[in-house]
């Protein structure tokens, strides 16, 4: 049953004729006083499930929202719908801060946004509790929980500043991006009972996800380009300077870009989002820094130069194309060699061990995803808990024409030379065995004299390598987590070896909607 006052707040004030799926789930439970949280994918319509209660229940509705640099935008928009908004973060001077705790004391303030920071203060936690809160939102959940992507410690002051909350107000989670486990973590801290999960199918029909492998990265990049001209889209590279240099390839191919990155200025920053928001540039280069929470509609492509180091990190900067609902394409350009990067970061970040190694668990899976022969979208449906039947027949892999290979006999070997060494070594070490190479350690270890040594000698390493990604993404091969993953066989291996499954395999996949590389 729809709300009735919420239906014609939604007509009136946001000038939409019906809910899209779960916000009016989400709505009814935030009015009854129930804790709520709300998966929906990106450009679900997750803003709604909170600015409507807002203006139907008679206090303040606080935004606790990790998006500094956007709640300036986010407010204006509400404004211009009339509605009182107004944020308190780092931006403001403490006389300003002060003037609109004012303000929203008077009741002259519904919609409050607030930088999770701010709760970490004792002094501004009493000075919340005396005003009239009617609920709280709690935008980019995920945040929350340490077994997310994107864990900002401060979340943790959460629970403890709304358990200091006299009125007690309803609370309503919102992410775009949670596995099973990061969304009962959200419901364990934020006290709200599994049945209050409003969780709408994570698939993004208008995406054709797709992974390029092993391609001349900045060919594929400019030959796209030109492909689609005129298209707003956004280049993910793993490092600011990478994000600079393609910037500059672009630039001098005269394709409108602009670089967004942690290390330029607020003002650079600043003016390279609204050049993009604005349609001034059509393509942003940018690294993870940029992107949560941008509400760009038009985003016709986002495509990773390089591998992100979670599934959960890919899928939202992903699903930053097509918010439209029109078609986009969502492409992962993959390289064996960048997946180290992504190491080094695990490696070099402050993390204790226990939480690197989910870290690289989270890698694994990622690079996982870059080698399966699966439908993408199913893939990654299935990593976030949802189990559906059917492929989704846009993806790269779905559109893979090419007839499968039997490659029983090659996987056999590969699967025979990693029982042989034990299964205490990594595919690097593993590939040169099967190679054949010959240098000092495959010496000190007598790897020569292996029934297994050079049994792939007439492959190159770097295509006995992908074969090992293939059968590790594929099951038949499981990698140990930590900085040097050792591969183990799994059952499925073990059939494999024992003669009593086959492996079947199709050549790379390769992006549908670019030109051939030309060399
Ligand atoms: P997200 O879930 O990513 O936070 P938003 O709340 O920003 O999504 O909504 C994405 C877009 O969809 C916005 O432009 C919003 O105005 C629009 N929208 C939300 N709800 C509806 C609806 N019921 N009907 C039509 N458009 C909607």
């Amino acid at each position: 049953m729809v709300n009735v006052a919420a239906q014609k707040i939604l007509e009136e004030k946001f000038g939409y004729d019906q809910f899209r799926p779960g916000q009016a789930k989400a709505i009814d439970k935030v009015l009854a006083g129930e804790n709520v949280l709300a998966l929906m994918p990106t450009g679900g319509g997750k803003s709604l499930c909170y600015q409507i209660p807002a203006l139907l229940l008679p206090g303040i509705t606080l935004v606790v929202s990790p998006l500094i640099s956007l709640m300036k935008d986010q407010v204006d928009a509400l404004q211009e719908n009339d509605i009182a908004a107004t944020f308190i973060n780092s931006s403001l001077s403490f006389p300003e801060i002060q003037e609109r705790l004012q303000l929203a004391a008077q009741g002259a303030i519904k919609v409050l946004y607030l930088a999770p920071e701010r709760l970490d203060s004792d002094g501004f936690r009493h000075q919340l509790a005396r005003l009239q809160i009617s609920l709280i939102a709690v935008d980019e959940a995920h945040c929350i929980s340490q077994w997310g992507h994107d864990f900002r410690p401060s979340y943790l002051s959460l629970a403890p500043a709304l358990a200091e909350l006299p009125s007690q107000p309803p609370v309503i989670a919102l992410t775009a991006t949670a596995t099973e486990q990061v969304a009962a973590d959200i419901c364990q801290r934020l006290r709200i009972p599994a049945a209050n999960e409003v969780k709408t199918g994570f698939a993004r029909d208008n995406l054709a996800f797709q992974v390029v492998r092993d391609q001349d990265q900045d060919r594929f990049l400019l030959d796209y380009l030109k492909l689609n001209p005129d298209q707003a889209g956004i280049i993910y590279a793993s490092t600011r300077k990478e994000t600079e240099r393609l910037t500059q390839l672009l630039q001098r191919h005269k394709i409108s870009a602009a670089c967004y990155h942690g290390g330029l200025s607020d003002v650079a920053r600043r003016q390279a989002q609204e050049d993009f928001l604005y349609d001034r540039v059509n393509v942003m280069v940018a690294t993870n820094a940029f992107g949560m929470g941008i509400d760009k509609s038009n985003v016709r492509f986002v495509i990773h130069a390089q591998i992100p180091g979670s599934l959960e990190a890919y899928y939202q900067e992903a699903g930053r194309a097509g918010r439209d609902g029109l078609p986009s394409d969502a492409i992962l350009l993959f390289k064996s060699q960048d997946i180290q990067v992504q190491h080094f970061f695990i490696d070099q970040s402050e993390l204790d061990e226990h939480f690197k190694q989910t870290e690289y668990l989270k890698l694994q899976e990622m690079t996982q995803y870059a080698n399966t022969p699966l439908c993408l979208q199913r893939y990654i449906l299935r990593y976030f808990g949802e189990v559906t039947e059917q492929d989704c027949g846009r993806c790269s892999n779905c559109l893979d024409q090419r007839e499968l290979q039997d490659i029983t006999v090659d996987a056999q070997k590969v699967l025979s030379c990693v029982k042989r060494m034990h299964e205490r070594f990594g595919k690097s070490v593993v590939a040169q065995v099967l190679t054949g190479a010959n240098n000092q350690r495959i010496r000190e270890q007598h790897w020569q004299e292996l029934s297994t040594y050079g049994l792939l000698s007439h492959q190159k390493q770097k295509e006995v390598t992908g074969l090992i990604d293939f059968l590790t993404a594929a099951g038949y091969l499981q990698a140990t987590t930590g900085q040097y993953p050792v591969l183990q066989v799994s059952p499925s291996g073990i059939a494999v070896l024992r003669g009593q499954a086959k492996v079947q395999r199709k050549q790379a996949a390769q992006a549908q909607r670019s030109l051939p590389v030309n060399d």
